[in-house]
């Protein structure tokens, strides 16, 4: 549980944590925790569907939406009496929306499934000035009955993380993109926040990149998470990258223009978090020279690897260390160890699966 802004009542807002490899499945049971049917309720609501398709990427690469979250998706909601679909989405500047959804998988959705498929860049807009910042948004978001975003929780080279408040930056026009880089993002970021509300998030942390909005670094996670407030949700992201939530930018304008209702999330853990199959790759692989996995979970790694990134960036120099993780080390007695699996370490961050604000606080104190 964590706190981000505080008013006097403080409410407790729930998010929804699955781990695993069916992602469709996971999806499913996503919605049927958040009650996501009787929340939509009018079976001839306009459903938008907003997943990340910054820019033609395999979901693999951790850039992208994996195309089974949006299915799931879809099928969820034709079993349970909704048919008016829209998938929206615009990929950033100089990347083809077009070419995403023929490439992972969309246009077979609109075959199979009926649905409508907007490519934001060439919707109609309208146009609304938040906290005095102009911006052109897709009329299709903004007519919306009830709006599912689907981020990727992934890094981000100027903002740190990107994940659900971001992911509506995909619903304006480019030039209105443009604007919103002059300006710094976050606030725009936060503002665009204000006039377009995410109903429910379904956030894809399968393999989300270490530090590119584009991809290449993935670190397998294999978790998907659930929520009706995307601020808290990706407050708590942030703590899952390494970072205080006051720590992005956007996040901070967002509790000034008194976007928090509440200060605080408890975790409604669906699954236990389960072994990785792959690695990291990429950058990501170069620091795991400082870990010594055994039987380790992906979520928990993902955490220790995110937590080093930021460690090195920094400056920190983790020299010859070996920091233990896995359900190997139970009831071994070890030196460093991360996760609850290393009780028995004479250092240890605590947490199933451990966080990497917390790792990272470990070491910076080594
Ligand atoms: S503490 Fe152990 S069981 Fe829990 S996520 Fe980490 S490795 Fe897995």
């Amino acid at each position: 549980m964590g706190i981000i802004a505080l008013n006097n009542t403080i409410m407790k807002t729930r998010i929804s944590v699955i781990y695993g490899n069916n992602i469709k499945k996971m999806t499913q049971t996503l919605l049927q925790a958040e009650n996501a049917a009787e929340r939509i309720g009018d079976k001839t609501a306009s459903i938008v569907l907003k997943p990340n398709l910054v820019l033609y990427s395999d979901p693999a690469q951790g850039a992208t939406t994996h195309t089974e979250i949006v299915e799931g998706t879809i099928e969820y909601l034709n079993d349970n009496g909704f048919r008016r679909i829209t998938v929206a989405e615009g990929a950033w500047i100089g990347a083809s929306t077009e070419e995403c959804f023929r490439k992972l998988g969309y246009y077979d959705l609109r075959e199979r499934y009926g649905i409508r498929l907007v490519d934001t860049k060439k919707d109609e807009y309208v146009k609304v000035s938040p906290c005095g910042i102009p911006m052109e948004v897709s009329r299709t978001l903004m007519e919306a009955g009830f709006i599912i975003n689907m981020p990727v929780l992934k890094g981000h080279c100027q903002t740190q993380m990107t994940h659900a408040m971001k992911n509506l930056k995909g619903c304006i026009s480019d030039k209105s993109k443009r604007d919103f880089h002059r300006l710094g993002l976050d606030l725009p970021i936060a503002a665009l926040n204000t006039v377009l509300r995410s109903d429910l998030t379904i956030s894809d942390s399968i393999c989300g990149d270490l530090d590119f909005e584009e991809g290449g670094n993935p670190v397998e996670t294999n978790r998907m998470m659930a929520s009706d407030n995307p601020i808290i949700l990706d407050a708590y992201a942030a703590t899952l990258m390494g970072y205080e939530p006051e720590e992005i930018g956007y996040l901070k304008e967002a509790r000034k223009l008194g976007l928090l209702e509440s200060g605080e999330w408890e975790i409604s853990e669906l699954s236990k978090p389960i072994p990785s199959e792959s690695g990291p790759k990429g950058t990501a692989k170069r620091l795991s020279v400082y870990t010594e996995p055994d039987e380790a979970c992906s979520a928990c790694y993902a955490s220790l690897i995110r937590a080093l990134r930021i460690f090195k960036e920094e400056g920190g120099n983790p020299g010859n260390m070996k920091i233990a993780i896995g359900q190997g080390y139970k009831g071994k007695t070890i030196k460093i160890g991360v996760g609850s699996c290393c009780s028995e370490a004479t250092i240890n961050v605590p947490g199933c699966p451990a966080k990497a604000s917390d790792i990272l606080t470990m070491l910076r104190r080594l």
